[in-house]
């Protein structure tokens, strides 16, 4: 309706132009006042009601506005009919006022076409009052101008109501449409919204669970590692070591979810450092053949002589994705060979092939395994185990590098999954991973633990007394940073969740402390279950040294403290 108003006011000025002309240009007025002023006094009646509802017709309801909007068109168009009318019947066809009228009243009836595209009823009102009265007038006069005069008037009223009829048709339409469309941006945007909220109620239900499950699981694994460390039967020792390996399995699982949640999330940010690439495919080939041999059979593994020593690419990630495909490689195979191949390929690239003789993938499975936790055979799979995340993180992995995971395979013949992505040879050194940064941490440190679990402070503490450290335990990160001012550390060891006040808001204190009072700066290192995307950055940005994900082993534990407290004279990281 508003649109229907708007375009009403423009019919103001044409009225205006009508009275204006026909008073400059014709006798009409002189001649006739009555009718003249008459139709004038109309005219700006109906002038002042579309004025008028302008402004205040978003405020009418619905039968008033109605009447105005009746009032507004009738004022105006009977009155214009009512001079078309009596300029021909004053003037005749052939005068000069005639011609001024049928202009602007024929103009005037075309041109509402538009204006009154969106009110049907409005247009018809309008058209017949403009056109009829003269129409009859012709008919009555007779003879062949007023005959020719009423068909043509005839032919063009027919035209412009059913013109007037489909142009209502088509903006309705139009309207219809942008409703249409508005409706389903609206339930796109609820649907963007609700799926938004679901993704950080599931981001922040992993977040929570990972802490949850990690914080005992640490307890676990670092008890049996600290039992395995310690004189213990043999009977004894191989139960332990079960726990331990039950507990590395479980482990890994929860790893890969996290893994793929932060691939999904397009998170993952691959590396381009040198690294030892033959030595990372000898490595796992050494991984590969215990379990080949214990399975009894073959290993088939080829590097090209013309594969390089040293390559320039993510060698961590890459690692990842051939232990996985080797891994699912011997899982399915029971009998003939596993087997890896690595070719180079034009320019950079290398073409790694991974190969084996086992149950093989049906046609319709092999695009579906490659989906998060899709497995080929749900029954097979249980036998065998898995999560059913390995090969939906290697191949977003490997499309990262570049390239694409594909699989070939027949039932009970075997598969072969490979890839292509670009490895440039490296002539630089690689750089030290933490595993290989294992250097000896100085003997006798003085430790400050803050940490408020029971396990995980024997934990840590059996592993640093075995290894001759003193420690200080403290259960919050007040009571660290009192320890902190009373004596002298080598090093911090922080939980991050601790009642009172967490790791990282204590080192930030100290940090600041330390900046204030000029005084030396004690390294700390996170132990923490805070395992999820962005918490090792978290941490490092708050002044902390390292960072060690519970659970963790003790050569890591090692690892960390060898960085930040060196014998003298030995290089760190
Ligand atoms: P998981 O092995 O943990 O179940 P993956 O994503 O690695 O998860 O594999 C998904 C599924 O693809 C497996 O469960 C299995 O059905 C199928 N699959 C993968 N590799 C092989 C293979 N080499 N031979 C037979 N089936 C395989």
């Amino acid at each position: 309706m508003t649109e229907q108003i708007s375009r009403l006011v423009h019919g103001v000025y044409v009225y205006a132009s009508i009275l204006v002309v026909l008073v400059w240009t014709t006798p009409f007025a002189v001649d006739h006042p009555r009718v003249y002023w008459g139709c004038a006094a109309c005219m700006a009646g109906g002038m002042a009601v579309r004025v008028a509802l302008r402004f205040f017709g978003e405020r009418w309801n619905g039968a008033f506005l109605e009447t105005m909007l009746l009032t507004a068109v009738g004022l105006t168009s009977a009155p214009s009919g009512l001079l078309y009318l009596c300029s021909l019947l004053y003037y005749g066809f052939e005068d000069w006022t005639f011609t001024v009228l049928m202009i602007w009243t024929v103009g005037g009836a075309s041109g509402s076409m538009v204006s009154f595209a969106p009110t049907l009823r409005l247009l018809v009102l309008h058209v017949t009052l403009l056109l009829v009265p003269a129409l009859g007038l012709g008919l009555w006069q007779g003879g062949t101008k007023g005959t020719t005069f009423a068909i043509g008037t005839m032919v063009l009223l027919v035209f412009l109501l059913t013109q007037g009829v489909w142009l209502n048709r088509a903006y309705m339409k139009q309207l219809e449409d942008r409703a249409t469309e508005e409706a389903r941006l609206r339930e796109l945007e609820l649907a963007k919204a609700a799926a938004e909220a679901a993704n950080v109620a599931k981001s922040l239900f992993l977040a929570n669970m990972s802490h949850e499950i990690r914080t005992p699981m640490h307890g676990v694994m670092g008890m049996a590692q600290v039992v395995l460390a310690g004189e213990l039967p043999a009977e004894s020792r191989e139960n332990v070591e079960a726990i331990h390996g039950a507990s590395e399995t479980l482990l890994r699982v929860l790893n890969e979810i996290l893994d793929f949640s932060k691939v999904e999330a397009g998170k993952v940010e691959l590396e381009r450092v040198p690294f030892a690439l033959r030595r990372m495919l000898e490595e796992l080939r050494l991984t590969v053949r215990p379990l080949a041999t214990m399975k009894g059979f073959r290993l088939d593994w080829t590097v090209d002589d013309a594969v390089p020593e040293r390559a320039i690419g993510d060698g961590v990630r890459l690692r990842q994705i051939l232990m996985n495909l080797l891994g699912n490689a011997v899982k399915f195979t029971t009998a003939g060979a596993v087997g890896l191949r690595v070719a180079r390929e034009p320019g950079d690239a290398l073409r790694l092939t991974v190969t084996d003789s086992g149950i093989g993938i049906p046609a319709d499975k092999q695009q579906l395994i490659f989906e998060a936790f899709a497995q080929a055979d749900g029954t097979v799979s249980r036998r065998f185990g898995g999560t059913g995340l390995g090969l939906a993180i290697s191949a977003k992995l490997v499309a990262l590098m570049g390239g694409q995971l594909t699989v070939s395979s027949e039932v009970g013949q075997g598969s072969e999954f490979s890839f292509a992505v670009g490895l440039p040879e490296s002539t630089a050194e690689p750089v030290a991973t933490s595993e290989q940064a294992a250097a000896q941490e100085r003997p006798g440190l003085r430790l400050l633990l803050a940490e408020d679990n029971a396990v995980s402070q024997r934990v840590a503490v059996a592993l640093l007394a075995k290894r001759g450290h003193h420690v200080t335990v403290v259960e919050n990160g007040v009571a660290a940073i009192a320890a902190w001012e009373r004596d002298e550390f080598d090093a911090l060891l922080m939980d991050n969740q601790m009642p009172e006040m967490g790791g990282l808001d204590a080192v930030r204190e100290i940090r600041a402390r330390e900046e204030r009072e000029n005084r030396r700066r004690t390294p700390a290192v996170m132990l923490t279950a805070s395992a999820m995307l962005g918490d090792r950055e978290r941490f490092l940005d708050g002044g902390v040294d390292g960072y060690l994900a519970k659970p963790f082993h003790a050569d890591e534990l090692y690892a960390a403290l060898a960085k930040v407290a060196a014998p003298p004279g030995c290089a760190t990281q």
